[in-house]
């Protein structure tokens, strides 16, 4: 099965999909985690992306389309795939379509977290990443036992670079002028799953869980 996970900055998506990823035995592929890997690694396509994802802008099309193509072609996919954060607008939606015909690829189910703005905010000043395994905590709706350090692997966690206030709010304005538009773009083609996002991580799972059995 392979899905597509949308949702404002915050909504859970990386969250979600640990969980798919340990419990559906899916492969998470994270657009920003893939720029974030490739900035720190100093490639071509990192250091392109940079200057975008510092000011909370999208990073261009062509960039963003290659780096998830290269990774569809590389295939080895588990159970599936689950493009975490991918398409973010109307143009990269009709790439990832005429990408998924040449490499004979389906998406089963564009799943949406939904969650009020105001709530985004808090959660992602709190949110905290493990450098070394790149799992996700909140100060304070899931710290780890041990301040600064993550649960699963011991590794250090960090506040990303694009989450103060001001780089938070370009985001979500990002978001609603080039991502939400994809809501109605789903929702037309019949394949739209909305699920509600304000809820305890582990009934946002059970309920994409549910959806996607279906
Ligand atoms: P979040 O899930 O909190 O919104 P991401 O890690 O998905 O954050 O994205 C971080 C940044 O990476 C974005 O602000 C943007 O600059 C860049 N980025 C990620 N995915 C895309 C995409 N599909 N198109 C363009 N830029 C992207
Ligand atoms: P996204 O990938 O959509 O930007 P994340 O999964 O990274 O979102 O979640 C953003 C922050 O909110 C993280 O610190 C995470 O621990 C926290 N979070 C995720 N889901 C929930 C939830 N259902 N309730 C409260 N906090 C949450
Ligand atoms: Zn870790």
């Amino acid at each position: 099965m392979n899905i597509i996970l949308m949702g404002p900055p915050g909504a859970g998506k990386g969250t979600q999909a640990e969980k798919l990823v340990e419990k559906l035995g899916l492969v998470q592929i994270s657009t920003g985690d893939m720029f974030r890997a490739a900035m720190k690694e100093n490639t071509d396509a990192g250091v392109r992306a940079k200057s975008f994802m510092d000011q909370g802008l999208l990073v261009p099309d062509e960039i963003t389309n290659d780096i998830v193509k290269e990774r569809l072609l590389q295939g080895n996919f588990g159970n599936g795939f689950i493009l975490d954060g991918y398409p973010r607008n109307v143009f990269q939606a009709e790439s990832l379509e005429k990408i998924s015909e040449e490499l004979n690829i389906k998406i089963d189910a564009v799943v949406n977290i939904d969650v009020d703005f105001e709530k985004l905010i808090g959660r992602l000043s709190g949110r905290r990443i493990c450098r070394s395994c790149g799992a996700t905590y909140n100060l304070k709706f899931k710290p780890s036992k041990v301040e600064g350090v993550c649960d699963k692997c011991g590794g250090e966690l960090y506040q990303r670079s694009d989450e103060d206030e001001e780089t938070v709010k370009t985001r979500l304005n990002t978001y609603v002028e080039q991502t939400q538009p994809l809501i109605d773009y789903y929702t037309n083609k019949g394949e739209l799953i909305n699920i509600n996002g304000d809820q305890a991580m582990d009934d946002v799972f059970n309920d994409i869980k549910t959806q996607l059995e279906k």
